[in-house]
């Protein structure tokens, strides 16, 4: 073992700084407040004021003729630009801190990080896992009758889902089109994936496409109904739902909640978060922005609240790079356990090692699948994304 020579220190000498530290820890808490993470710039990220310091501040005294000097005061509801200290794990939008504001800069640095409720990651181009949204409640998958739903993109956002601890809802959106014959694949998904348990609404955002903009006919919205209907788990009990073609249903489900909309190109995304962001260009004050410093830096992810000036309001984290979700991070095992009527049955297997492919011999999830207890189109979606877990692409 090395010998360090201390320093002996006289008690006096450790009393002042005892004291010296007890002050500086004094002036920081008087300062600190509490922010969350609105966006990601790399290095910097922006953090919107949530509650004020204990000690607010006060601007400097100028003398008559002397200049003004740069001054920011720290308002409830702006947004500033951070550096993160050091020793932070780290932060993704959604993160919920405490931060120091310095008003002679109109930067702001974070402190600490609050435990996450949940954490959404991907891969970035090195194959890195990196942390995108913290503190998400729901992700929303979104499919349509048009491009026609991959259900195994869905079966993958589930598992995704279940790692990131966070509530799936399946969104079938362009309902619209669902009381076209050619679509029943579509309808006969959503009954599956409510069957498992997964909460589902039907969604027609406002577009140049769908009927909203003129009258509902009835065919269109008998259509809708039968879905919900065939699903309810009795007929005596259910009630039959009006289903009114529109955002309500979705509004309704994602109200005060986080959420990240999913799904592959094509299906209405970009149209359903404009349509539920109707103002999410509203006035917020956006502090030090023009400084030179990560200006041409582009966003990670970025967190649209519904009300700009209160986050418990939700919002949305708008990623875009959460579509080409990797699982190459997961072991089978992983994926398994995002499978919910399939997880009971790991390990199950006769072989230890079965990779569960068609007629393996001893195989539980191909019993079952004989027996009818789950569907062989879900076992089929597990070992593909099984096989893609056990192959990394890199
Ligand atoms: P994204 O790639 O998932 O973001 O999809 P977009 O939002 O760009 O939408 C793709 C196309 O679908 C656009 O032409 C939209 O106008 C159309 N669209 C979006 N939502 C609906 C809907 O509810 N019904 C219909 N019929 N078309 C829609
Ligand atoms: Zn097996």
């Amino acid at each position: 073992m090395a010998l360090i020579r201390q320093r002996k220190l006289t008690k006096q000498q450790l009393r002042r700084i005892d004291k010296q530290q007890a002050q500086q820890q004094e002036s920081l808490d008087g300062s600190l407040m509490d922010g969350v993470v609105m966006a990601h710039y790399g290095k910097q990220l922006e953090v919107q004021v949530t509650s004020l310091p204990a000690i607010i501040p006060s601007p400097p005294v100028v003398a008559e003729g002397d200049p003004e000097p740069f001054w920011q005061a720290i308002e409830l509801g702006d947004i500033w630009r951070c550096h993160v200290r050091t020793n932070l794990p780290m932060l993704a939008t959604g993160d919920k801190v405490r931060w120091v504001a310095d008003p002679n800069t109109g930067f702001g640095r974070i402190e600490s990080v609050q435990p996450r409720t949940s954490l959404v990651s991907r891969p970035d181009r090195y194959h890195k896992l990196k942390p995108v949204a913290a503190n998400v409640d729901i992700l929303a998958i979104v499919f349509a009758p048009l491009p026609a739903a991959a259900p195994n993109l869905i079966d993958r956002y589930l598992v995704v889902c279940h790692h990131a601890d966070v509530t799936p809802l399946l969104v079938l959106n362009k309902a619209d089109l669902l009381s076209i014959e050619d679509y029943a694949f579509t309808k006969e998904l959503l009954t599956q994936y409510q069957s498992l348990g997964y909460e589902a609404v039907l969604t027609s955002a406002p577009c140049p496409e769908n009927i909203l903009l003129n009258p509902v006919d009835d065919a269109q919205v008998k259509a809708s109904d039968d879905v919900m209907a065939d699903t309810a788990e009795t007929k005596e009990t259910s009630v039959q739902p009006t289903v009114e073609l529109g955002l309500t249903d979705l509004q309704q489900k994602i109200k005060d909640k986080l959420v990240i909309f999913a799904g592959q190109s094509g299906v209405g995304k970009s149209t359903l978060v404009n349509a539920l962001l109707p103002n999410s260009d509203q006035s917020v004050n956006i502090i030090s922005t023009n400084s030179k410093l990560g200006q041409h830096t582009t966003t990670t992810s970025r967190l649209l609240p519904f009300d700009p000036q209160d986050l418990t309001q939700g919002g949305i984290v708008d990623t875009p790079g959460i579509r080409e979700y990797g699982i190459w991070h997961l072991t089978p095992d992983d994926i398994i356990a995002g499978f919910v009527e399939l997880s009971p049955l790991a390990g199950q297997c006769q072989f230890r090692d079965c990779k569960h492919t068609h007629n393996s011999k001893g195989c539980a999830l191909w019993e079952a699948v004989a027996e009818g207890k789950v569907m062989q189109r879900r076992v089929e979606s597990l070992v593909t994304l099984q096989a893609e877990a056990d192959t990394p692409t890199y």
